[in-house]
């Protein structure tokens, strides 16, 4: 029999589905509290026009298994504003303080930064109500882009998987989609333990050089605001070329469903290593797999971002998040591979299941109310 009201609700929850208005202030605004048999629940805020109630449940989920794989002590939550984040600034200031106002009394979420959102609403948030991840430097944030917490994980991610597929990680060709805050930091990571990063792109296309970029030269040259093809040591292809690169590890830093059954016979990997969210479709996913391509799947792969804010938000230090994040993402990494091999199913059902075993096992050591 189906439980609840809405459909979504399951065992593990929503346990607080909380709906904000304000006609005045005109907020409109979901809160899913998802999981917090962990700790009190952590994920981000979410402005966006077109943002669902559905949508926030997903992600409320998503954060419940992404924050327990990564073994932290954290449940799961979401919160969108359906608004324009390209709104005047004094105006998404009043909104996003009334916003937090209006949680004030919900203490099982803590805010953190989403689309919409980022590091200056997180201190407004903080301001307004005492609790938030994610925020400015100043106020006692670690600003996990600028330190590169996602990219480390995934290169220790890449450390652990080479080691299942039996690759060397030293001389390992890798491919990176993206050159942001994940891909750029990636690339750094895995340069430094002896990998040779043989192509790279961004949204304006891809340069490949078979010896190795040089990603040091190449992060200059994207700092000074120029386009990845347009370095000159490699050579220029289109964006799309980097799928199809031989390589060892290819690693997905961008945009949802880049590889789909359209493209994925063109993957020429051993390893794939998620820095971006749901990079994969499921049915490419599942062809990888069928193929004995070794997948790290997204919320263990990327988590480094989630563990440098649960660091925050326990008041420990840069470097305190940088030696969690490479911990944790190497026990928890290892444990998806070992259990994905040992049940013969594919990393993400064992990563799925890992996360499901630990909140269940949480849950049952609290008392109800
Ligand atoms: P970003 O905006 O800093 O960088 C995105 C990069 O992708 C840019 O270099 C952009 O040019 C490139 N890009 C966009 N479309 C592309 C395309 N079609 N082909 C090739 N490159 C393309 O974003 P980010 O913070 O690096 O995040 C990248 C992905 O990782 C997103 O999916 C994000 O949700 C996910 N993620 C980020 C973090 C984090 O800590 N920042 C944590 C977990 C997951």
């Amino acid at each position: 029999m189906k439980r609840g009201w809405l459909g979504f609700e399951d065992r593990l929850g929503p346990e607080q589905v909380v709906h904000l208005w304000h006609e005045a202030l005109g907020l409109e605004a979901v809160v899913v509290v998802d999981n917090t048999a962990c700790g009190v629940a952590v994920g981000g805020v979410r402005m966006a026009p077109d943002v669902t109630l559905e949508e926030c449940f997903r992600l409320a989920r998503a954060m419940t298994f992404k924050n327990a794989a990564a073994g932290l002590r954290h449940g799961g939550g979401k919160a969108v504003i359906r608004a324009d984040p390209a709104m005047p600034p004094a105006e998404k200031e009043r909104l996003v303080r009334g916003f937090a106002r209006a949680i004030r009394d919900l203490a099982s979420y803590v805010p953190g930064p989403d689309m919409g959102t980022d590091e200056v609403a997180m201190a407004w948030i903080r301001d307004e109500i005492g609790r938030a991840v994610g925020l400015p430097r100043e106020i006692g944030g670690i600003p996990l882009d600028e330190i590169g917490a996602t990219g480390l994980g995934l290169a220790v991610a890449c450390e652990v998987a080479c080691r299942h597929a039996g690759i060397p990680l030293a001389g390992a060709r890798v491919a990176i989609q993206g050159f942001g805050a994940v891909g750029r930091h990636a690339a750094r990571h895995l340069a430094e333990r002896g990998c040779r990063i043989v192509a790279v792109s961004d949204s304006r296309g891809t340069i490949a050089n078979e010896a190795g970029v040089d990603v040091p030269a190449l992060l200059a040259h994207k700092a000074a605001g120029r386009p990845v093809a347009s370095f000159s040591g490699g050579r220029a292809e289109p964006a799309e070329a980097i799928v199809a690169v031989p390589c060892e590890i290819w690693i997905p830093a961008a945009r949802p469903d880049v590889v789909h059954e359209g493209n994925v016979d063109r993957l020429q990997a051993r390893i794939v290593v998620s820095g971006a969210n749901i990079p994969i479709t499921a049915a490419a996913e599942a062809a990888l797999h069928a193929r004995g391509v070794l997948q790290v799947p997204d919320f263990i792969a990327n988590a480094g971002g989630v563990i440098c804010a649960a660091v925050e938000f326990a008041g420990g230090s840069e470097r305190a998040a940088l030696e969690t994040i490479v911990e944790k993402i190497r026990a928890n990494t290892e444990a998806v591979l070992a259990r994905a091999r040992e049940d013969g199913v594919a990393p993400r059902a064992a990563a799925e299941a890992l996360a499901r075993e630990r909140v269940l096992r949480a849950m049952r050591l609290r008392r109800f109310g």
